[in-house]
């Protein structure tokens, strides 16, 4: 296929539903292979189709990703087929528990943990030399507000965010003059499954389609992309600067 990321690959956590289904398929539109990331395996042979339909190609990677082994396993084999990785996208998630810190139960706190922030840095350790090996390797990691207005009964989700765009800024910082490109985004309220069990009162339709909103992350996956280390907001539509001491 043609396109921006023609002769490209790319791995997408959390392809099965939501805002990563639908990065994996714009990015497959735009000519990359796409390793698609999930536990459900439903979900992801609908986006199989749904990319070979439109002329694409993929390869489905069922994992939880608290199998750490698993993840390791992963970036030998993209190591074995492909000799590098172009793209990778860190956006399976999970909210945990809205709750009082002091309520939050061990086993929740730990798992949430373990999909949001250990599976990314092993996912990180995993592949960062294959990203290296690309000519414009590019790493887009999905945060949330929450990591910066820490409001009261997110903390566990917020705290894991937080942890996620601090890696990010790290590893941008120790990459900086190669071509890699790793920055974070905040999607803003999406209509998805998540944002379902975050505010269930809320009207679905009041929020922008997850398709709408990967349309904005697709150009930080882009080979175009110069920014690095940075976050950028989606409903803003821009990088914001972020303010750290030396
Ligand atoms: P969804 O709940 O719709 O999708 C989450 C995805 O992550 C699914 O594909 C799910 O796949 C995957 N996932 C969850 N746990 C695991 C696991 N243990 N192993 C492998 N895959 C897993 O979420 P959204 O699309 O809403 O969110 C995408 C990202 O954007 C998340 O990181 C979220 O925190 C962030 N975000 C979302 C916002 C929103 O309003 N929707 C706002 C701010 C940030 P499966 O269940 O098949 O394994």
């Amino acid at each position: 296929m043609s396109g921006q990321l023609a002769g490209r690959v790319a791995l997408v956590t959390g392809a099965s539903r939501g805002i990563g289904y639908h990065l994996a398929k714009q990015l497959a539109a735009e000519g990359a292979h796409v390793i698609a990331v999930a536990r459900t395996v439903g979900g992801l042979e609908e986006l199989d189709d749904e990319i070979k339909a439109a002329g694409g190609a993929a390869t489905l990677v069922p994992l939880d990703l608290t199998d750490m082994a698993g993840i390791d396993r992963l970036g030998g084999a993209i190591h074995e087929r492909w000799g590098k990785l172009d793209v990778l996208v860190i956006n399976a998630g999970a909210l945990g528990t809205l709750s009082p810190i002091g309520h939050i139960e061990a086993k929740t706190f730990d798992r949430t943990m373990a999909i949001n922030v250990n599976s990314a840095w092993r996912l990180i350790r995993s592949v960062d030399p294959l990203l290296r090996l690309s000519d414009a390797g590019r790493a887009v990691l999905l945060s949330s507000g929450a990591a910066h207005s820490c409001k009261a009964y997110w903390g566990l989700y917020a705290a894991t965010k937080a942890a996620l765009e601090a890696l990010g800024r790290s590893w941008a910082a120790e990459t900086q003059n190669l071509p890699l490109r790793v920055n974070s985004v905040n999607p803003g309220g999406t209509r998805t499954a998540m944002r379902a069990l975050a505010m269930p009162g809320e009207d679905p339709e009041t929020l922008p389609k997850p398709a709408d909103v990967a349309a904005r992350i697709v150009p930080l996956a882009l080979p175009s992309m110069t920014e690095t280390g940075r976050l950028f907001d989606v409903r803003q539509n821009r990088f914001l600067t972020y303010h750290a001491p030396d």
